[in-house]
Order: C-alpha cells, then sequence, then structure tokens
C-alpha cells in the first residue's frame, strides 16, 4: 500500500518535473528569440540616429568653415557683413541657438587670456561662461574646431574654431543646443537615448516603458562621427518579461504540453502493466508445469514403490501358492490310494490346483514384468484367454449390476503372445469399461466382448454402453499418466498399448455410433508361424 502511494509520488514528480523542463525550454527559446528581436531594432534605431546625428554634426563645422573664411575674406573683398550670414543660419538651423564672434589676448606678463565678445546673434544671446574654456580656446591651432560644454548655457555646449594664431586671436563660437540635433518623432518610444559631450550628458530622453531590474537592457554605444564635437550616443531598450514571454502561448504550450506528458505517462504505465501482467502469467505457468512435473515425479516415485511392494508380495505369496498345489495334489494321491470317490471333493482339490497354479503363474508373469524379464510367448487361444479374464472379473461386474455379452468368433487361429499379458491387456480394457459404466444414467449398463478374425489379425472389441471418450481425450488415451479419474493413476492403457504393440498388434479406440466408448485391439496371426 505505501510503496504503491511512493512509486505513484514517484510518477507524479517525473512527470512534473519533465513538464516544468519542457515549459523552462519554451521559456528560454522565447526569451532568446524576444531579446535577439529586441537587440536587433535597438540596433538598427541605434544605426539610423547615429548617421543622422553624425551629419547634422558635420554640418556645423561647414557652417564654422564658411564663417571663418568670412572672416579672413573680410579685409579686402565685397562680402556680405558676418552677422547677416549668421543670422541666415540661425534660421535654417533652430538648433544652432547663437553665433558669437570673440577677440581673445594674453598679457606677457600674466598669461591669463581675456575674452572680449565682438559679435553676437542674436544680440539677446545669453553669454556664455568663458571663464574656464578662455585659455583652451587660446591654444587651439586656427582652423582647429572643438567643443566644450559651459554650465551657464545649460544642455547647450559651444563648438569654438580660431581663425588665426595671433594674439589678440579672433574665434567663431556656435551655441548649438543638442536637444534639437533630432526630432522626437525619429526617436521610438521604447527606447531610451543619452549625448555625452567629454563625459557630460548634454542630451537625454528616458523611454516610459517598464523594465524588469533583473533582465539585462539591450544596449547600443557609439561615438559620432565628429573630431570637433565628440559625442558618445549610448541607446537602451528598456524590457519587461512581458515583452519577452507571451503569457497566452505559454499557457497553451504548458498545457499541451501537460496533457501529452500524462497520456505518454499513462501509455507508458499502461504497458508496464500489461508487460508485468504477461511475465507474471508466465511464471504461473511455469510454476504449474513445474508442479504437474513433479506431481508426476511424485506419482512414478510411487508407482515404483508400489511395484517393488508387489514383486515383494508375490514372493510371499509364491510359498503358500506351492504349498496350497502340494498339499492339493498329495490330497488327491491320498484318496486315489484310499479308494474314495468323492466327486465334490476331487473337484475342489482339482479346482485348487488349478487355481494356484493359475495364480502361481501370474504372480510369476507379475515379477518378471515387475524384474523387466522378456515375456515368454506361447500359442495361446484368445477366446480361452477371454474367458479366463472374465470368469475373474464375474463377480465385481455382478457387484456392479453390468451385464455382460460375449460374442466368441469360431475356429480362431492360436496366436504367439504371453497369456498373462494378453489377460492383463483385457482386464484394464473391461474395467475401463466398468468404470466408465458407473457414471450411467437410465439404460442397463452393458459390457460387449467380441472375436473375430480380420485378415491377417485376430480382432478383439471391447464395447461399452457409456457415456463415451471425449474428443478432447481422445489424443491423450494413450499417453502415460493421463487419467479424467479422481483416483486415477493413467497406466492402465499405456500399458496395454505397450503389451499389445510387443507382440506386433495395434489397439485404438473409438466412440460407437450409438453411443459408448470401444477399444479395437488387433494380434497378428502370423506372430504365431514366424514363432513356430
Ligand atoms: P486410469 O484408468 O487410471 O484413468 P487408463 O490409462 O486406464 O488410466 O485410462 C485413461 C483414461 O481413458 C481414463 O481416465 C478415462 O478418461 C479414459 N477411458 C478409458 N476407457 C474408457 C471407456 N471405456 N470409456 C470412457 N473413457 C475411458
Amino acid at each position: 500500500m505505501v510503496k504503491g502511494t511512493y512509486s505513484r509520488l514517484k510518477w507524479i514528480i517525473s512527470i512534473l518535473a519533465v513538464w516544468l523542463v519542457c515549459v523552462g525550454l519554451y521559456v528560454a527559446v522565447s526569451v532568446n528569440i524576444s531579446l535577439k528581436r529586441a537587440t536587433d531594432e535597438l540596433n538598427d534605431a541605434g544605426f539610423l540616429l547615429h548617421r543622422l546625428i553624425s551629419q547634422r554634426v558635420a554640418q556645423h563645422d561647414a557652417h564654422l568653415t564658411t564663417l571663418v573664411s568670412l572672416i579672413l575674406a573680410g579685409d579686402g573683398g565685397q562680402i556680405q557683413p558676418l552677422s547677416q550670414v549668421s543670422e541666415s543660419i540661425i534660421h535654417f538651423y533652430p538648433r544652432i541657438t547663437a553665433i558669437q564672434e570673440v577677440e581673445l589676448s594674453r598679457q606677457e606678463v600674466s598669461a591669463v587670456t581675456d575674452v572680449r565678445q565682438v559679435m553676437s546673434v542674436p544680440e539677446n544671446a545669453r553669454v556664455a561662461d568663458y571663464a574656464t574654456i578662455t585659455s583652451a580656446i587660446f591654444a587651439q591651432k586656427a582652423g582647429e574646431g572643438k567643443s566644450y560644454v559651459s554650465p551657464s548655457l545649460g544642455d547647450n555646449y559651444l563648438l569654438t574654431k580660431k581663425v588665426s594664431d595671433t594674439n589678440p586671436a579672433l574665434s567663431i563660437v556656435l551655441q548649438i543646443d543638442p536637444q534639437r540635433l533630432v526630432d522626437l518623432e525619429e526617436v521610438p518610444a521604447w527606447l531610451t537615448m543619452r549625448l555625452q559631450l567629454n563625459g557630460t550628458v548634454v542630451m537625454e530622453r528616458v523611454s516610459e516603458h517598464q523594465r524588469s531590474n533583473w533582465l539585462s537592457m539591450p544596449s547600443f554605444s557609439r561615438m559620432i562621427d565628429s573630431r570637433s564635437q565628440p559625442l558618445l550616443l549610448t541607446m537602451e531598450r528598456p524590457i519587461s518579461v512581458f515583452d519577452l514571454v507571451d503569457f497566452v502561448s505559454l499557457a497553451v504550450v504548458a498545457a499541451i504540453s501537460l496533457a501529452a506528458l500524462l497520456l505518454l505517462a499513462y501509455i507508458i504505465r499502461q504497458r508496464r502493466e500489461a508487460q508485468r501482467l504477461q511475465a507474471a502469467a508466465l511464471v504461473a505457468e511455469q510454476r504449474s508445469a513445474l508442479l504437474a512435473r513433479e506431481t508426476r515425479l511424485a506419482h512414478a516415485a510411487r508407482v515404483n514403490s508400489l511395484g517393488e511392494l508387489a514383486s515383494g508380495i508375490a514372493h510371499e505369496l509364491a510359498q503358500p501358492l506351492t504349498a496350497l498345489m502340494s498339499q492339493s495334489r498329495a490330497a488327491e494321491r491320498l484318496l486315489e490310494q484310499a479308494g474314495i470317490d468323492n466327486t465334490l471333493l476331487k473337484t475342489a482339490l482339482a479346482s485348487n490346483v488349478r487355481e494356484a497354479r493359475r495364480a502361481g503363474d501370474m504372480l510369476k508373469r507379475m515379477r518378471d514384468y515387475i524384474s523387466n524379464r522378456p515375456p515368454r510367448p506361447v500359442g495361446v487361444e484368445v477366446n480361452r484367454v477371454v474367458a479366463d479374464t472374465v470368469e475373474l472379473m464375474r463377480a465385481e461386474l455382478d457387484k456392479r449390476h453390468i451385464a455382460l455379452q460375449w460374442e466368441l468368433g469360431a475356429d480362431l487361429p492360436l496366436l504367439m503372445a504371453d497369456p498373462v499379458e494378453l489377460e492383463q491387456v483385457f482386464n484394464n480394457l473391461i474395467r475401463n469399461a466398468a468404470d466408465s459404466l458407473e457414471k450411467l444414467n437410465g439404460a442397463g449398463p452393458e459390457i460387449t466382448i467380441e472375436t473375430m478374425r480380420d485378415g491377417d489379425w485376430v480382432r478383439i472389441d471391447i464395447r461399452d454402453n457409456g457415456p463415451g471418450i471425449d474428443d478432447k481425450v481422445l489424443p491423450h488415451l494413450f499417453e502415460p499418466f493421463f487419467t479424467t479419474k479422481k483416483d486415477g493413476m493413467g497406466l492402465g492403457l499405456a500399458l496395454c498399448s505397450t503389451l499389445v504393440e510387443r507382440v506386433g498388434g495395434q489397439i485404438e479406440a473409438q466412440n460407437n455410433a450409438v453411443g459408448g466408448a470401444c477399444f479395437i485391439v488387433r494380434l497378428p496371426v502370423q506372430t504365431r508361424e514366424t514363432g513356430a
């Protein structure tokens, strides 16, 4: 009981474990696919934005170059004033919030750089806090562009270019609003984007999407292609478990895989059970075959010991029989010598002598049979042997109220056979017929014995009007130890067939057309001729 519960629990745990592994695998694969898709989308958006910003940033350099050229050419040519060009640049490029021209001068003694604003478009533009960056701008080479973060300008950064390497020197400064470097509509809502200049964040757009803390976000990071504005573009894609796993399909997969596993487990269990039952049936079959063999062996051992017992009894009986015979002979002789003519006495003594001899002969042959000595065939009259057998059995047949009919054929040839063995054959057949008649209901039990000449054979039929022989029993009748009787030994017919075949005869069994069984014994006539 406990073992059964334990094994069932083990089964359930195994199924659950396999199911969890299946569901886990599905989750792992879908997370992997979703993550890859998210990373690909982020990279696509990243490369697009990177190209866009790089192009726009390059335009700033182009503007600077134009403005510097204007200043350099201003000394001698008919060109538009710097402020007009600057105004149109600011007009078309709103991300450039101001353009200024500054003069930088350095005192030889103090080595401190001063800055003086020469031009500013628009005029009210916020003034950058040059204090910390003046020296750096002064140190730039002529024509070189550089970017600076200025806290007084908020997110805006400065892009400067020196016109000449003189002292004082002129420099063009662009104020750029990085928030307008990209149109926010160009940035997908699901990503967080940042631009950093020299380690300072100058632009940030945070995604509104939720993210799971335990998931690592796909990210993209790349420097903008510009020497003058070394902007670092970083992008992240916040991700939640709902982006990675489709819970509806997960539920469907979990349900289907659980159902499939349960079905599989059921089939395996059924198959195992069938195999177990088959094995148990095989074991039971083998055990019963073994038991049957053991029973037969035990039976054979009993028969064997019975044989030894019978041999002992035969030996013991031989002496009293011999005594009976010799005493009876002596009595016959005494009657004769005394001249007593008592027919009754003489008949009784003669019968004593005859029966004692017969019994002696039987015992001798029984001992011969048990001791496996070869039979001693002599010329026998079949009708005589039949009559002797019937005579011996009559008392028993009368007791069972069995009527005996016989029809003995005339002029049958003598046969070479052992008369005691033949008697044994007929005895067995008549006894079996009598046994079968016990079950008879209604009609009077009857045994018929018929002897006849049948070509080269003398044939003896022993019939009864019993229930006959079942078709299933018929093929096994002459097998040793085959019996349908509760206390039968199953040796009678096997012995009959051995004895009959030993003298070249045949024995067969069949059912009569009118009911009951018929045993037919055929003994060869030529046996006598050959033997004679
Ligand atoms: P046993 O008499 O010990 O059973 P036998 O070898 O003499 O052994 O007989 C074998 C079986 O043949 C019997 O158990 C019985 O079923 C069947 N049999 C023999 N003679 C007859 C008969 N005249 N009618 C029906 N069945 C018979």
